[in-house]
């Protein structure tokens, strides 16, 4: 029987579509550094992660029975992909299952920030019952979405699911992408209903200048593709969201230009330094914060387990 290591977890659709076509699901968590020992004394052929288990040269020098590495999620910076393919390993992700939640945590987190939400968190359990006059002065000058404009930096699947919802929401889009110079985008409503949208993609600068919101999603990058200079192009006052990966945006630069008032907000979901974010950013009551979620809704989980489980019983069985 061939046995799959699920290191970072697997929702349990997938357990059952493996198991049903004859797979042992080993869920358990191995550390890092026992990783390569535990694959071969268990015999594992397929090992199966998320972000959190780094798959390097190392590990795949250590494990010459390992037959696949599967990435539930999108980002495959964890994984030595190249590498994994020179040894003929397949390595497969599920690219298209959590579009549409993080696409959804942006807007848990832009329509929180516009009305102070982040910072209100914090401070009701504290004050709300002595000073709820002054709180309610404090966060009473929020804003609202509607016919404002969101720029998207990065349109793939994400930056087009977050467009999405944005024109839905009645936002103006305007987006900055290398290779989508011009895309359709259909949105489908409950009953069936669908109403179609064309864009045309602009350069960075000029989606800087005009958006009110920028929220960013491109993969992992060599450098920063926001920095001073960047943040220092944004209208003074708006904000930025970054749910795609920690090292594309300087984060000492962002606390300056919130610091500067040159920005309202940020709101991050991923961080430079990730798994220890910098206190100065977990502190700063301008940042609205979540701990790499973005993926992680129970339908998306679902999506990613089932999706994953599919391919690995096609290719290994
Ligand atoms: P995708 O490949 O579909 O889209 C990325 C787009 O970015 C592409 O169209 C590409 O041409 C464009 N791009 C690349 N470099 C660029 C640059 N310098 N300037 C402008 N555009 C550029 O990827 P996706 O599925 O939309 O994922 C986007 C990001 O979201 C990835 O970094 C991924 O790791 C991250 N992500 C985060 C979470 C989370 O939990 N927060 C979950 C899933 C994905």
């Amino acid at each position: 029987m061939k046995i799959i290591l699920a290191n970072d977890g697997l929702a349990k659709e997938g357990i059952t579509l493996l198991e049903n076509a004859g797979f042992e699901v080993n869920l358990t968590h191995v550390a890092q550094e026992q990783l390569a020992n535990y694959i071969n004394a268990n015999k594992i052929t397929g090992l199966l992660v998320r972000s959190a288990t780094k798959v390097n040269k190392e590990i795949i020098n250590a494990c010459p029975d390992l037959k696949l590495i599967g990435r539930g999620g999108v980002g495959m910076d964890n994984i030595d992909v190249p590498y994994a393919e020179s040894k003929g390993i397949h390595v497969i992700n599920t690219p298209e299952a959590s579009s549409e939640s993080v696409a959804e945590l942006v807007f848990a987190h832009l329509l929180g920030a516009v009305r102070f939400l982040p910072d209100s968190n914090r401070n009701m359990p504290l004050e709300g019952e002595s000073h709820f006059k002054s709180l309610k002065k404090s966060y009473s000058g929020g804003t609202e979405l509607r016919g404002k404009t969101l720029g998207i930096v990065g349109f793939g699947r994400i930056g087009q699911a977050t467009a999405k919802m944005a024109l839905s929401l009645g936002m103006k889009v305007i987006y900055t992408d290398h290779h989508v110079a011009q895309a359709n985008l259909d949105i489908s409503f409950f009953d069936g209903q669908t109403v179609g949208f064309s864009l045309i993609g602009q350069d960075l600068e000029s989606v800087l200048k005009q958006s009110d919101f920028v929220s960013l999603h491109v993969p992992a990058q060599e450098d920063y593709i926001i920095g001073a200079k960047e943040l220092e192009l944004m209208k003074s006052g708006s904000g930025i969201i970054n749910t795609s990966r920690g090292g594309i945006l300087d984060e000492v630069a962002l606390v300056d230009a919130l610091d500067n008032d040159q920005l309202a907000f940020a709101c991050l979901d991923v961080f430079e330094s990730e798994p220890h974010p910098e206190i100065q950013i977990l502190m700063n009551p301008k940042i609205s914060l979540t701990p790499h979620i973005g993926a992680s809704t129970l339908e998306a989980q679902e999506r990613i387990g089932i999706e994953l489980a599919e391919q690995v019983i096609k290719l290994l069985n």
